[in-house]
Order: structure tokens, then sequence, then C-alpha cells
């Protein structure tokens, strides 16, 4: 999901703001990516739907409007349950997420860049500087370094502790597969959100603090197959065909970690948490300005809230 509303609604946060911002710069983004990687990444601005129930908390964000149920059968066929109150939001978005490594991977390529198939084992640096990556096979020399391990940036040798305090948080999610629909718009409740993908439907998603562990659990995919139900009666005749997990990046306050760090050379790229996917074309622009022009980053995500003894004004 391309989930500006959906998953930030405080929208006068610095999240808020970014969140917006990287939405907006998503279609064009998409096309350029598609044009660079000759793939397609299926990127689609068809709004989501969100169902609330009585004791749900919920916020209108901007752009988010209270529409009937009749109006949301008419936007989404297969909403034929009961239910409190549903709101639209047209400007929601959803791209193919399986498509987009390979396509971003193709991009660099064409563009000349290289693709080591290998873990980063330390950063090396020489007088408190960053001067490249050690893998299992070579040191690879760098100007600069941009840690975006995702959640696994504190297993990296050498990184700081502002690195060091992003942490994995679990997922999981099911697809779902049946006869009907098919749903073309996202879909949310308080405990579930659906996601077209083709015949498909994927249902997330957990959120568990449970370091990386990468086993599924029945119970979670009975309960986001139940919630589908709740949500959308008819999945109850359709069958879960796939289950799997992912680990968000998380830091102690849900922001991203962005920038330059305590170590010169070094830089930050990640601590996206659920908006990884959302936030990436800004999170870009935002990290190539600070490593090519200097440029700074947003204060709210600057790594130096991590770093003790380090001045975040500076
Ligand atoms: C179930 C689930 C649903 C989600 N849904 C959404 C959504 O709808 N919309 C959205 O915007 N976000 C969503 N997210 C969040 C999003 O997936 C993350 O925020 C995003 O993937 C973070 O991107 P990243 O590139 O920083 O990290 P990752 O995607 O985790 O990538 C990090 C990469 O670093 C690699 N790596 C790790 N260690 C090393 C090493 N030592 N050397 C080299 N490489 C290494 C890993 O293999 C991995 O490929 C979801 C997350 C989960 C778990």
């Amino acid at each position: 999901m391309i989930a500006a509303a959906g998953e930030t609604t405080a929208a006068n946060t610095g999240e808020g703001q970014f969140a917006r911002y990287a939405s907006g710069l998503w279609p064009s983004f998409a096309e350029e990516l598609e044009g660079a990687s000759a793939a397609t990444v299926s990127y689609i601005r068809n709004g989501a739907v969100f169902v609330v129930g009585p004791g749900d908390a919920f916020t209108v964000g901007e752009g988010v409007s209270k529409i009937s149920a009749d109006a949301a059968r008419t936007i989404e066929p297969m909403l034929t349950g009961e239910y409190d109150e549903i709101f639209w939001a047209p400007d929601e978005a959803q791209v193919d997420n399986r498509a987009l490594g390979p396509a971003l991977t193709r991009a660099l390529v064409r563009a000349g860049g290289r693709i080591l198939r290998e873990s980063a084992i330390m950063v090396e640096t020489k007088n408190g500087r960053a001067t490249g990556v050690r893998t299992g096979a070579e040191r690879v020399n760098a100007d600069a370094v941009v840690m975006a391990a995702g959640a696994w940036c504190s297993h990296i040798g050498g990184v700081p502790e502002e690195l060091r305090a992003v942490r994995p948080i679990k997922g999981e999610m099911i697809a779902l597969a049946g006869v009907g629909g098919p749903l073309t718009r996202v879909v949310r409740s308080a405990d579930c959100y659906l996601v077209p993908r083709g015949a498909r439907i994927f249902v997330g998603a957990t959120v568990q603090d449970a370091g990386f562990d990468t086993s599924l659990t029945p119970i979670a995919a009975r309960q986001l197959q139940r919630s589908a139900v709740a949500l959308v009666p008819a999945l109850a005749e359709w069958s879960v065909v796939e289950h799997w997990t992912g680990f968000r990046p998380r830091t102690p306050d849900d922001l991203p970690v962005l920038g330059p760090t305590s170590v010169e050379g070094l830089f930050a790229a990640t601590g996206q948490f659920r908006n990884g996917i959302l936030f990436a074309p800004a999170l870009a622009e935002v990290v190539s300005r600070a490593v090519l022009d200097r440029q700074p980053v947003p204060i709210e995500f600057s790594s130096h809230r991590f770093a003790t003894g380090v001045d975040v004004c500076a």
C-alpha cells in the first residue's frame, strides 16, 4: 500500500507531511522506474476504503471523506457486509511490492551500477571516517556508505549506536484465492487490510515484537482470515494459498533515521517501520541529497537523536 492517509493520520506532523510528499512522488517515480528497468511495477492510484467500527480509533485525514454503504458498494462491489461507518480515501495507491526489488535492481545495473550478492559484515573506518564495507569475500572501498539493511542494520560490525537503535517488528501476512471478486481497491478495518493482487487478495498484517522469529503461526493466519471475512463476507469461501512473514525496521520513536551518522561518511536510510514502500521515493531523494550535496535531512529524522554526545543542531 502507498497509504499516506491510512498509515499516517497525523497529517500536520513531519511524518504526515513526508508521507504525503512521498505519495505525490510515486506516479513519476513508478514511471521513471519502469522506463529505466523495462519492467512493470503495477503502480495504481485508485483509492482505499476504510471501514470503521464503534470502538475504533480513527482520525479522518486530509482528503478522506465519509461515504454511504451504497456508495462503498459502487466503489467496491465486494463490500456487501453491514458496516458502522465507511470512509473513502481516493488518493491512496498500491504497487506490486514483489516487482519493485527486481525492477530497482535492473534499473541500477542498466545505469552502470554493480550488485554484489554478499552480506556486508563490517563497515570499515579509517581515522573515524567510513572508507568502505567488508563482505565475506572482499573489501569494497567507498567515498560514502549508505546503511539500508532494514531491520538488520545492528548486525553489521562498526555501525554506531544510532543504527543499533533499529529493531525488527515481525509481520505475518496471508494470500487468499477463491471465486468471485476481484477486489480492486485497498480495503481496511482496524483489524486488517486487504490488498488486491491479481485474482488474489493479500491480507495483512500482524505486528509482533518477536525479534527475528521467522515462524509462521497458524493462529495469525486464522486471525487474519477471520478479520478478512468480517470485512468482506464472500471471503468465507476463499482459501489461504500463501502465508509469509517479514520484518519492519522500527526505531524507538517509530520515525525513520536518515542522513549523516556520527561516523563521517556513513549515512542512514532505515527505520521506515510500516511505511518503507510509501516513503521510498522521498527517502531516496533526502538521502541522496544528504550524501551528494550535504543537504540537511528533516530534523525529526536525523540519526543524531539516537546518538549520545552529538549536538542535534550540528
Ligand atoms: C507484513 C508487512 C507488510 C508491510 N506493508 C507495507 C505497506 O503496505 N506499505 C509500506 O509502505 N510498507 C509496508 N511494510 C514496511 C516495509 O516493508 C518496510 O518499511 C521496508 O521494507 C523497509 O525497507 P528497507 O529497504 O529499509 O528494508 P528491507 O526491505 O528489510 O530491506 C533490507 C535489505 O537489506 C538486506 N540486508 C540485511 N543485512 C544485510 C547485510 N549484512 N549485507 C547486505 N544486505 C543486507 C536484506 O536482505 C534486505 O534485502 C510492510 C512490512 C511488513 C513486514
